[in-house]
This record gives structure tokens, C-alpha cells and sequence, in this order.
């Protein structure tokens, strides 16, 4: 995403994120923001520091970053980069995750330490239980998750790649169990997606993301009503993803402007699609990066209740803070990394 100058960071935040946000963008505290967003910008020249940030971060977050993606798309990015200190404005499993993959060479801090829902649903020892139970079983665990799981599992998916990884596992493993953890949406609309497994041989771990549970069907339909000419972006963990799947694979009206996309894949599709509107079926933080780099066509939050509090105890003071103090560094453990590396890069190796 091309930085904005901070001039226009009034207009462009009251006309982009006036609605997700309302009343947030006041002249004095914006004025406030943009003063800031120029000591975390030397501060971060000084300390050869890479600030990077998740697509549902405030937009202040978003402009003075590198670099604005998910959680494995950034944590390549600065893999890529080589810096010896990032600044990760994300929740805490996405600092553990850029760590993971850069190791030692480079420092990770954040500027706070934000759970998550998703991950908060994990039971280490219910996992390893089911390894004991199955011990040639598969385990298959969604990128959002702790360093701590995906060292226990076998392979890493993100919601793009899901379906894949599971045929893999499924056309490898011929026969044997798959523990897919921790979303249970994603993980039934990745086997419905799938030609090959065998869904009896999954078994569906019962977590869900708090954010994406509360976008249910009302929701979806109250969007549809508001804008019945859009298409809809949904992401996989969304509540209403299996509900939503099924109404597609009937051919419902309006469902067949449904689609199932990444956070990334909706940039692509609402830029190659005829479409002129879209409803955005996940974080409202995503409406402001659609809105930011497509500004010809015109984006919708599903709801005004999609916004994770985790996501949103980042902010740009905080950022200010952790270049001024160096307050909260990501450390994972070498043992722990190199497991749960070994699982990323096997996820990486599936084309
Ligand atoms: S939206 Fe928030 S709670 Fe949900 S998976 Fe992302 S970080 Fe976790």
C-alpha cells in the first residue's frame, strides 16, 4: 500500500474510515496522530526498524507501515528484508510466527501483547491426548495459532491454502485421521471444498475467532437487503461460513455472489472482478485497506460488530513506545521454533 502524505490523513481517514470508526478522526486528534506518526518514523529510521501491520489495524497503524498483509504474508515480507529489528503492530501468535521464521538475525517487539480468541480456544493437552490416541495420525493447524501448537502439529495452513494442505495430507496419509484445529469453520468449509478427503476421517477441532463467530447468517442477510448489487468477500472462519457454503453449492440467490477469499485474495478478486460493490465479510480493518487501494470501487462492512478488541490495543502511542523503549520483544523457544518452523516449511513446500 502507497503511504498517504499526513496532510491528507484527515480527509482520507474521515472519508474511508469515518463510518468504521465514528467520531474517532477529530481535526485535534488526528493532529495529534500525524505528530506522532513523525517520531515513530524517525525513531524507526534510527533504529533500523521495519514497522509492519495487519490488515485490521487502525489506519494510522496501517500508513506509517512498511508494509500491511496477513500474518504469514508479513512475516515472509520481513524474512525477505533482512532488518535487525521489526516492530510488528498485529496480536501476539503473529509476533511469534514473524519470530519463528526470522530467527536469531532479527529482533521482533510489538507494541502491546494482544491474545486472540482463536488461539485462547487451544488445550495443549488435548491435542497431545489425540496424538497419543492416533499416533499416526495427521495434525493440520491453522497459521493462527501459538508457537506452542504449531510445534505440536505436522502441517501449517492459512485460510487460502487450507483445502490443499488437506488434500495433501489426506492423498499422503491414505487412510489415516487428521486432527484439523483450531477453526472449526474453516476446517468444514475446507473439507467441503476438498475432492479427496474423507471428511469421516477428520476430526474438526471446536475453536472459533469470537470476531468471525458474530458474523452469523442475520448479518449476512441484513447486507444482502442493504446492498443487494454487491458481491460478498467472506473469510472461511467467518460463523456463517458453512451456512453460507451450503446456500452456494445450491445455487441460492444471493448467494452466488458469494466468495470464499483470504484477506489478500479479496484485493485480487475486488480488483479483477466487474463487480462495483462489495459487502467485506470479516475485520473492519480490512474495509479500510480495500477502500485504500481500490478507490474506484466501493466496499461495505458486513457488520458494525466485526471488530476484534484484540487487534484494536495496538496504537500508534503504544508503537511510539516500543521504538522509545524497546518494551515488548518476542521471544520464542529454540526447540519449540524449530518445530514449528519444520511444519510451516512443509506447508510452503505443497504447490
Ligand atoms: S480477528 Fe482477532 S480474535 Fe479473531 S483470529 Fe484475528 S486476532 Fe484472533
Amino acid at each position: 500500500m502507497q503511504r498517504l502524505p499526513v496532510e491528507n490523513w484527515y480527509d482520507t481517514f474521515n472519508g474511508a474510515a469515518g463510518d468504521l470508526y465514528p467520531g474517532r478522526y477529530t481535526r485535534e486528534y488526528t493532529s495529534l496522530l500525524v505528530d506522532i506518526a513523525g517520531r515513530v518514523r524517525e525513531l524507526a529510521e534510527c533504529k533500523q526498524s521495519l514497522i509492519v501491520a495487519h490488515n485490521y489495524q487502525f489506519p494510522e497503524l496501517q500508513e506509517v507501515a512498511a508494509e500491511v498483509g496477513d500474518s504469514l504474508g508479513l512475516s515472509r515480507y520481513v524474512a525477505r528484508q533482512d532488518s535487525p529489528r521489526v516492530d510488528f503492530c498485529g496480536v501476539w501468535f503473529m509476533g511469534e510466527t514473524a519470530k519463528t521464521i526470522v530467527g536469531a538475525k532479527t529482533k521482533v517487539y510489538m507494541p502491546d501483547k494482544p491474545g486472540c480468541s482463536l488461539v485462547e480456544s487451544i488445550d495443549h493437552a488435548r491435542v497431545r491426548r489425540w496424538k497419543q490416541a492416533c499416533p499416526d495420525g495427521i495434525v493440520i493447524s491453522y497459521v493462527n495459532t501459538d508457537a506452542a501448537t504449531k510445534a505440536l502439529s505436522d502441517y501449517i495452513c492459512t485460510s487460502r491454502n487450507a483445502a490443499r494442505v488437506l488434500d495433501h495430507a489426506a492423498t499422503n496419509n491414505p487412510g489415516k485421521r487428521i486432527l484439523f484445529l483450531p477453526d472449526k469453520f474453516l476446517g468444514s468449509v475446507s473439507i467441503a471444498q476438498s475432492e479427496v478427503v474423507d471428511g469421516s476421517l477428520v476430526d474438526l477441532y471446536d475453536g472459533c475467532c469470537h470476531v468471525h463467530a458474530k458474523i452469523g447468517e442475520t448479518a449476512l442477510e441484513e447486507a444482502f437487503d442493504r446492498h443487494p448489487h454487491a458481491e460478498l468477500l467472506i473469510h472461511p472462519e467467518c460463523g456463517c461460513a458453512s451456512h453460507c457454503m451450503a446456500k452456494v453449492m445450491q445455487g441460492n440467490s444471493p448467494y452466488q455472489k458469494a466468495f470464499f477469499l483470504s484477506t489478500e485474495g479479496m484485493i485480487r478478486h475486488a480488483e479483477s472482478s466487474p463487480a462495483r460493490e462489495f459487502i467485506v465479510g470479516t475485520e473492519m480493518g480490512m474495509v479500510y485497506r480495500l477502500r485504500r487501494e481500490i478507490p474506484e470501487k466501493v466496499f461495505h462492512p458486513v457488520s458494525p460488530d466485526a471488530v476484534c478488541e484484540y487487534m484494536k490495543m495496538n496504537t500508534l502511542e503504544k508503537l511510539l513506545g516500543s521504538l522509545e523503549n524497546d518494551r515488548i520483544e518476542v521471544t520464542v523457544e529454540a526447540d519449540t521454533a524449530d518445530k514449528a518452523r519444520t511444519a510451516i516449511d512443509r506447508m510452503l513446500s505443497i504447490h
